[in-house]
């Protein structure tokens, strides 16, 4: 029989009717033929109280404490929600994560999952209960008490919707669906009702925040349509599903990421290794690092600059410095209080222009971009703090994303309205609902492709001046000239000058050059450079920036096969790396060999 999960956030259950109409919600699914397997959080804001008390005590309290105090919230909201549900006539067993068979790594406060045993969790099911499931805990294999960070109960029903396929999963929370960019910021923001796992995923990494981005990793990974909604009333809300059958919107949502800070490496040296040392030194910091952006190099030397948040900057600094000294580089300089904005769209990489008229938008606002850089289905630039708000509006008007076209959706989501989609089965090529014979766990990384495309050139301009309209000046008379830009890089710059780099396919080089020779006369900018014979290296695949080792990895393993990056840019779903192309071959074969635990499919 088909599995529905629903996930009631803290504020579905903050008080006993709450809980009630959370029981009733429950027992109408089940009432229509499905097993129903309820997640729930702690009520209202207890686990934040939780937190405080703590706080009261001590600044640094033992981890395991932690989990300890923090575990009990859901239980509070389980036990009540079993309770009310007998009351109304229905069956149910509130389980704790341990109960339920969650097995997590012994990370305390930010575990993660490894395998779901379900025996347990099909047999009181099959006796005709409604599970109800702490939210946001599990056990690690010593027994000790585990939780799986801030906002951690999505994760925990989508990875038990994961381990009882079929099934789908219904996240009911105090929003009534997932927005083309944040109503709070943007209040002509429109409601999806269809939106694909990796536009969700670009879009709840930059902070959309409706959910917590593992469990969409997760959804992505076994292909479980997710669908949003209120609690509190029967407004339509938003499904979430696999990126084949989403359509291929060129721009679908829009996101503002704040309080990001740009740090700059000056004059890297431009050999093999030097990416590597500033990285892992600041992975090693654990600190998640976000655009990274590397241009051409002139003169033997290159700029290396990329975003982290606010509160990680004094680490990132340090890190920073130790690195340029040890690879000889020029120095390190940064600007705070930047902001990070995003268009994210699976049609992105088949719709020319798209990137040309962000930046002629926010020209035209009289914006200044900091830094750009784009990938297949995203396009980011940076922006300082004052002009971030006006920026998203622009920019989410000029996409039209006030209007969004739904054109067909009620079709395409009719097959989820009955229940459960049977064609649900596992979509990925991992199959691992319980720990697998492979070593593989649930929420481990998984690399879908690496792929080479051979076929591109690369082209920099630069001495670009600082200021509102270069780039879309540029990018516009490119656009004029029918060529198509591939990835577009931006970087921090020195002395009010950015270099901006990006690439072409190689049939149209010999054009671009002598464009951009034109363009660089004309407004006295310059010089370009350019390097024919390249290939872009794409590492797809979930959770590439939730494990931050990966980035690492990457640069280590391209260092030690002796491979010089020329460019560079990540994103949720993916990681794109320019070499020259005779240095493809050995890059792909050194990056199949250091992923070779987590690649799943084949290249492309
Ligand atoms: N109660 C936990 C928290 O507040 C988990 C959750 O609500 O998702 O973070
Ligand atoms: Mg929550």
């Amino acid at each position: 029989m088909a599995v529905i999960v629903q996930k009631f956030g803290g504020t579905s259950v903050a008080d006993t009717d709450k809980i009630r109409a959370a029981a009733k919600r429950a027992m109408d699914a089940q009432a229509q033929g499905n097993q129903v397997v309820m997640v729930v959080s702690a009520m209202g804001k207890s686990t934040d109280h939780l937190v405080d008390l703590a706080g009261e005590l001590t600044e640094t309290p033992p981890a395991r404490d932690m989990d300890m105090l923090l575990s009990t919230g859901e239980q509070v909201s389980v036990a009540l929600m079993s309770m009310a549900i007998h009351e109304m006539g229905g069956k149910a067993v509130s389980m704790t994560g341990s109960q339920l068979g969650i097995a997590t790594d012994g990370n305390h406060t930010k575990a993660k999952i490894l395998s779901i045993s379900t025996e347990r969790i099909r047999e009181k099911l099959d006796a005709g209960n409604i599970v109800v499931a702490c939210g946001f805990q599990g056990v690690n294999s010593a027994g000790e008490i585990t939780t799986l960070g801030r906002g951690g109960s999505d994760t925990s029903a989508v990875a038990l919707a994961a381990a009882l396929r079929p099934s789908q999963c219904i996240i009911h929370t105090d929003v009534d669906g997932v927005y083309t960019t944040d109503p709070r910021l943007e209040k002509r923001a429109s409601k999806f009702s269809e939106v694909s796992f990796e536009e969700m995923l670009e879009l709840a990494g930059m902070g959309a925040g409706v959910m917590h981005s593992r469990s969409i990793e997760i959804g992505k990974r076994f292909g479980i349509p997710i669908y949003v909604r209120s609690s509190f009333d029967e407004k339509p809300g938003s499904w979430i599903y696999t990126d084949e059958q989403t359509p291929r919107r060129a721009v679908a949502g829009a996101a503002l990421l704040r309080n990001e800070c740009r740090v700059t490496v000056s004059k890297v040296p431009d050999r093999p290794g030097a990416a590597r040392t500033i990285f892992s030194k600041i992975a090693r910091k654990n600190v998640a690092v976000d655009m990274i952006v590397q241009n051409v190099a002139d003169d033997g030397t290159t700029d290396i600059s990329f975003t982290v948040q606010k509160g990680d900057f004094p680490d990132t600094i340090a890190a920073a410095k130790v690195a340029s000294n040890e690879i000889g580089a020029g120095g390190v300089d940064f600007e705070n209080d930047v902001a990070k904005i995003s268009i994210v769209g699976l049609g992105m990489v088949d719709t020319p222009g798209v990137a040309a008229k962000m930046f002629a938008t926010l020209a035209d606002a009289g914006i200044n971009i900091l830094m750009i850089t784009t990938s297949e289905i995203k396009t980011s630039v940076l922006v300082s703090q004052e002009d971030a708000n006006k920026a998203l509006s622009v920019v989410h008007t000029a996409f039209g994303l006030h209007e969004l076209n739904d054109d067909g959706a009620e079709e395409r989501l009719a097959r989820f309205a009955t229940g459960v989609d049977a064609s649900n089965e596992p979509m990925t090529q991992l199959d691992m609902a319980t720990a697998s014979d492979d070593g593989r766990h649930l929420e481990q990384v998984t690399m879908e492709s690496i792929s080479v495309h051979s076929g591109q050139s690369l082209i920099k301009i630069g001495a670009v001046p600082d200021e509102p309209g270069f780039a879309a000046n540029v990018f516009g008379k490119i656009g004029e000239a029918s060529i198509n830009v591939d990835m577009i890089v931006q970087d921090a710059g020195t002395n009010g000058k950015t270099n901006i780099g990006f690439t072409v396919e190689r049939e149209d080089f010999d054009r671009c050059v002598a464009l951009l020779e034109e363009i660089a006369q004309d407004s006295g900018i310059g010089p370009v450079s350019s390097l024919r014979d390249i290939a872009k290296i794409s590492v797809a695949g979930v959770g590439l920036r939730s494990h931050t080792d990966i980035a690492d990895r990457l640069f280590n393993s391209l260092a030690d096969a002796n491979v010089n990056v020329a460019l560079i840019n990540t994103s949720e779903v993916r990681i794109n790396v320019i070499v020259r192309l005779a240095e493809a071959q050995t890059a792909r074969k050194a990056l199949e060999q250091e992923f070779d635990d987590v690649l799943v499919g084949g290249d492309e």
